[in-house]
């Protein structure tokens, strides 16, 4: 069916109101009802769902739309509805709907009243679905979000690869239209293909987002970050703003931070109710809330226009979700500004998630993090960078300062001749190698890989090694961003040239960058406190106890403790909270004989742990109780860990210093034990503290106030007995 100008001009006025499309809108509403396979990359708050929604109110049959959103689909429908005076002219299918609703939906879409379906791909999936779309006459397929059917995108959906199955199925002719927000052209070609698109029309429109501000921050630890946070916040009262993080933990903690200094904050995440979650949403959309500290599975549903920044606590996994996130500040078009906070132990967190994953998918989801490390890294335009990746030209002189690089650019050199070294070397290399090779080849790093090709013994093997790989990197991004140098993403990364590689060999010209940031540099972080924080993400109780418990059934079987499970072993179960000996052998070093002989107490222990503390546990969908006192005790523990002052953490967690006097106490009679000598040897003579600790030795009696009348004249305050009390009990019990 080929329909006029005038007929769509007509068409959008007599269905939605409009007078005049946005951007491509019109040429893919005519390229659907001319019957042509159409591919739609168009960024969110682009007008996407219209390019669909015109076609099937104007076309004969009901169109078939298939969402993975199914929070979103109910939202679809109703907007829909407003427009039109029956509600039958659109529809959803999927697992939410009562039997009586289904039927009626059922009964609408045989009378042909229904125009619009929307589907979730599981339900799309199923015999009685395909039935019924045989029995019906379908206008065409529209493939909303089609980026989920990649391995390669940001969500992936096993059931999305196959759609193209099932519309084979359904054995009429139609055209399919697939649209998506964001996709690289690794993406796109996956689409295309699994789609087995015809010949399509394809409409890529730019995905620069020019009022949006993009900014790295060096994340030296947790609690830097929040301090830097609230700051930042501070400067924006009364804005709309959302944190992304990567944990239900760390969204509970942050949200409590903020509240606790004055903003309006809540957490949300997929461990909430659904109600809460959506009056959280509500909250948020009505201003009740400034701040929503989500994880990344949130957001889906809110279309906020005015919110005003968005912060990455937590580095994103990919430069997908990167931009799909960042992409929800200023959509009415105002300023919005994106901050991330980068830190490389960020990354190692992000590479340990992958342990667990197929070489495939280990493989694919570090490709992706070093996308996401070199946009980080990279003191080039943000904006130059992001839009490379996702395949498009970028002149970085109209980004008008709107990224921390172009707005604070550090100074360029001159890397033509090392430009044209690199390039040298993945012809040498035979265009086989990655990126990290071409690197280790360059600065002479011998490895097995490259004795084995014999490249070390080339003369041009180690030729860069006056250069760090930190420079080495600046000049093969560059280049690739420049399109000099080529990365085959289907064959791991492997560097290959082109044809305007060669005209840049036979006439050079001059090439400037700006040397990658290196965060280790501006954060100052030394090793000492990395490590230090790589332990805190164990809960540091539940450590302790597994640890005491590891003491005692080595003297029982009268063996070292690290012979029945290693420190990491217990780390890991302080991180996962096994309460099966199905689950305990998921354990980092624990087999299943392991198990056998010394794991049954362990997951007893942990079972009551989680039970007595409310542990929401990683794979737990249980709501978990906002208020959560043991998360205090955990923040407590961590705190002197790490040798913070017992009046500042008082304060930190907003409780009197006599209330964390009652804390420590709790915590120490719990078996757990606290070191707290770095803040007692200053505050005590050491000859005193001798006196006391004899004292509380060889005193039946445990009142503090006995021991003050004994030692008043000593100029000693009784919270000082206290806290060496609570040494003594922690070294002498626990
Ligand atoms: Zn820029």
């Amino acid at each position: 069916m080929g329909a006029t100008t005038t007929d769509v001009k007509e068409g959008l006025k007599e269905y939605f109101g409009f007078d005049k499309f946005k951007g491509e809108q019109e040429k893919i509403v005519q390229s659907l009802l001319s019957g042509h396979d159409t591919f739609v990359i168009m960024p969110t708050g682009g007008g996407k769902s219209l390019c669909y929604q015109l076609p099937a109110l104007m076309m004969e049959g009901v169109a078939i739309i298939i969402s993975p959103l199914i929070a979103l689909m109910k939202n679809q429908v109703d907007l829909i509805r407003n427009y039109s005076e029956s509600d039958d002219i659109a529809h959803f299918l999927n697992s939410s709907l009562t039997k009586t609703e289904k039927n009626r939906v059922i009964k609408d879409i045989r009378s042909g009243r229904t125009k619009m379906l929307y589907v979730a791909p599981e339900t799309l999936t199923k015999q009685e679905t395909v039935d019924l779309f045989m029995e019906i006459k379908v206008s065409f397929v529209a493939v909303d979000e089609a980026h989920c059917i990649s391995e390669w995108g940001h969500d992936f959906r096993p059931e999305y690869r196959r759609i193209r199955e099932i519309v084979e199925a359904i054995n009429q002719e139609f055209p399919i239209i697939a649209l998506t927000a964001t996709a690289t052209p690794k993406v796109q070609s996956d689409i295309a293909k699994t789609l087995q698109l015809r010949d399509p029309n394809i409409f890529v429109s730019s995905f620069n987002r020019s009022n949006l501000y993009y900014e790295i921050r060096p994340k030296k630890s947790g609690q830097h970050a929040i301090k830097n946070i609230l700051q930042y916040i501070k400067t924006k009262p009364g804005k709309s703003g959302i944190i992304y993080v990567t944990n239900r933990k760390t969204a509970d903690d942050v949200a409590k931070m903020l509240k606790v200094n004055g903003i309006k904050a809540v957490s949300y995440h997929a461990g909430i109710d659904t109600k809460i979650r959506s009056k959280i949403q509500d909250q948020f959309l009505m201003e009740d809330a400034d701040v929503i500290v989500a994880t990344i599975a949130f957001g889906m549903g809110i279309d906020k226009p005015d919110i005003r920044f968005i912060i990455h606590y937590d580095i994103p996994k990919s430069l997908e979700n990167y931009y799909q996130e960042t992409g929800r500040a200023g959509r009415d078009g105002m300023e919005g500004e994106c901050i991330t906070y980068f830190s490389y132990k960020d990354i190692l967190k992000l590479e340990k998630l992958l342990r667990d994953k197929t070489v495939a998918e280990r493989e694919r989801g570090l490709q992706l993090i070093n996308e996401t490390v070199a946009y980080a890294e990279s003191a080039e335009c943000r904006r130059k960078f992001v839009l490379h990746y996702f395949g498009e030209e970028y002149d970085a002189s109209r980004c008008n300062a709107m990224c921390d690089n172009c707005r604070h650019p550090k100074e360029k050199v001159e890397v033509t001749q090392d430009t044209l070294l690199a390039v040298e070397s993945i012809r040498l290399l035979k265009e086989n190698h990655d990126l990290p090779y071409l690197i280790k080849f360059l600065t002479g790093k011998k490895s097995k890989e490259i004795a084995d090709f014999g490249y070390d013994q080339m003369e041009q093997f180690g030729k860069g090694a006056e250069h760090d790989e930190q420079y080495w990197n600046s000049v093969i991004r560059n280049a690739m961003m420049i399109g000099l140098i080529d990365k085959d993403i289907e064959k791991y990364g492997t560097l290959k040239l082109n044809e305007k590689t060669r005209n840049f060999v036979a006439k050079p010209f001059t090439i400037e960058v700006a040397l990658n940031h290196n965060f280790d540099d501006e954060s100052g972080d030394g090793m000492v406190e990395e490590a230090a924080e790589a332990r805190a993400s164990a809960d540091p109780a539940l450590f302790n106890i597994l640890k005491d418990l590891c003491r005692k059934e080595g003297k029982t079987h009268n063996l070292p403790p690290y012979v029945i499970f290693q420190e990491t072993s217990l780390e890991d179960m302080a991180t996962k909270y096994p309460i099966t000996m199905e689950e305990l052998t998921h354990i980092t070093g624990v087999s299943k004989g392991k198990a056998d002989r010394y794991g049954k107490k362990f997951v007893e222990v942990i079972k009551t742990y989680v039970e007595e503390n409310d542990i929401d546990r990683p794979e737990d969908f249980v709501l978990k109780s906002i208020a959560n006192k043991s998360g205090e005790k955990i923040k407590i523990i961590q705190a002197i860990d790490k040798k913070i002052s017992l009046d500042d953490l008082a304060k930190s967690i907003n409780i009197s210093f006599a209330d964390l006097i009652k804390e420590l106490e709790t915590i120490v009679h719990s078996g757990t034990k606290l070191n707290l000598d770095y803040y007692l040897n200053d505050k005590v003579d050491e000859d005193l503290m001798v006196d006391i600790y004899e004292y509380y030795r060889t005193t039946e009696s445990d009142s503090i106030e006995e021991a003050f009348q004994e030692f008043k004249g000593d100029d000693i305050e009784i919270e000082d007995l206290k806290l060496i009390h609570i040494k003594f009990l922690s070294e002498m019990g626990n």
